[in-house]
């Protein structure tokens, strides 16, 4: 198989741990007798840096031009007090809405030998394996009006949560189908008690589910889920929700496994997908050769088997990370007594040796 891919390393520890799933594909193309070409592009801290916007349009063209889009991590402090539109994330937002990326799914799964690694009690942890799937591209982080705005003495800010028919039937739909390929139990996650968008959300989602009976929906208000996921996140197997409330519970499910460092992404909906980790640059470690490259590496993992159907590949590379966990190679986030500890290159090279 020959196929391109966009590489954005980003910022922070977003090219170290790029680095390491480019050495995972070396071998993945070694291995199975693959071509994968790489062109690198930049967004986020680093466009701005170069060119002085978060997204040159070269970017969005070559992400068009190839296969599937890597990304590491866009963002930092140098660029935090940047007006509106000219931050970082403005750089990620932009490319998700360019290629029409309007589903972000998020598994987190516990692997075994890091049961213990979460803040969670074991038996509440083990056997957890769900995907949340946000809605990316509408809502709150897009609608209008927005912004802050000058009324007598005081300053105003607006966001607008918005969301339209056709679209929340979209992400429905995509939630119901990966929860035809799971364990076919679908939460739809909404405020409807207070916001009328998230009437309409639940309305609309109850009869895209009139397509699905063989899948069993249920609909949580967010406080609940939030609480749930801590409380019995067993229940879950497959979560829809909206853009703001996915960013919030998905960063509460990832902790379930002990690391955001362990979590990866994949944004779908167009031709080309993003494959990214769910954490962001880490700023307060990067530099420091100490960050987990294990998101990243089972984001690759995910690019293999989403965009380009190679199953076994993929496969391949999740059975390395679960071997050199059981092996007891740790990297810092997950330190625990008893392991070895190891830094991103040496996690890198560990599950390498182990891929094929
Ligand atoms: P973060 O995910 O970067 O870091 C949160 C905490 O988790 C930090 O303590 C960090 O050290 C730790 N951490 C994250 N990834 C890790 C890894 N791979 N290994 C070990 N530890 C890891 O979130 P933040 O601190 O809120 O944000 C930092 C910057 O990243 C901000 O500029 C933010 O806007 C940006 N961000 C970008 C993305 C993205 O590019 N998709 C996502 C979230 C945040």
């Amino acid at each position: 198989m020959q196929k391109k891919i966009t590489v954005i390393p980003g910022d922070g520890i977003g090219t170290e741990v790029i680095e390491q799933a480019l050495l995972v594909l070396d071998k993945i193309e070694k291995v199975y007798r693959h071509r994968f070409e790489r062109q690198e592009a930049v967004a986020g801290g680093a466009a701005l840096n170069a060119t002085g916007v978060p997204l040159p349009a070269e970017t969005l063209e070559r992400c068009k031009a190839s296969d599937a889009v890597l990304l590491g991590a866009l963002g930092g402090p140098k660029w935090d007090s940047n007006p509106p539109g000219m931050k970082p994330e403005n750089g990620l937002l932009g490319l998700r809405a360019g290629l029409g990326l309007y589903a972000n799914l998020r598994p987190a799964r516990i692997y075994p030998a890091l049961a213990n690694a979460s803040t969670l009690k074991r038996e509440v942890v083990e056997g957890v394996d769900l995907l949340i799937v946000r809605e990316l591209t509408g809502g709150i982080y897009f609608g209008k009006p927005r912004g802050v705005s000058k009324e007598g003495e005081e300053e105003v800010g607006v966001n607008t949560e918005i969301y339209r028919t056709s679209e929340i039937r979209r992400i429905a739909k995509v939630g119901f189908e990966a929860a035809r390929k799971r364990r076919r139990i679908l939460t739809s996650v909404d405020k409807a008690n207070v916001l009328e968008v998230s009437q309409l959300w639940r309305r609309v989602v109850t009869d895209v589910g009139k397509d699905f009976p063989d899948v069993e929906l249920s609909h949580l208000y967010v406080d609940n889920c939030a609480m749930q996921l801590i409380a019995n996140p067993k229940q879950f197997d497959v979560v829809v929700t909206s853009n703001l409330f996915g960013d919030i519970l998905s960063d509460e499910a990832a902790m379930l496994t002990g690391s955001i460092g362990m979590l990866p992404s994949a944004s779908l909906g167009g031709n080309i997908g993003i494959y990214e980790p769910v954490h962001g640059s880490a700023p307060d470690i990067a530099g420091k050769e100490i960050a987990n490259p294990i998101a990243t590496i089972a984001s690759l993992a995910m690019m293999l088997k989403y965009s380009f159907g190679l199953q076994k590949e993929s496969d391949a590379i999740e059975q390395a990370i679960v071997s050199v966990l059981e092996a007891g190679y740790r990297t810092a986030d997950l330190k625990e007594e008893g392991k070895t500890t190891v830094g991103t290159k040496q996690m890198g090279e560990l599950i390498i040796e182990r891929v094929g």
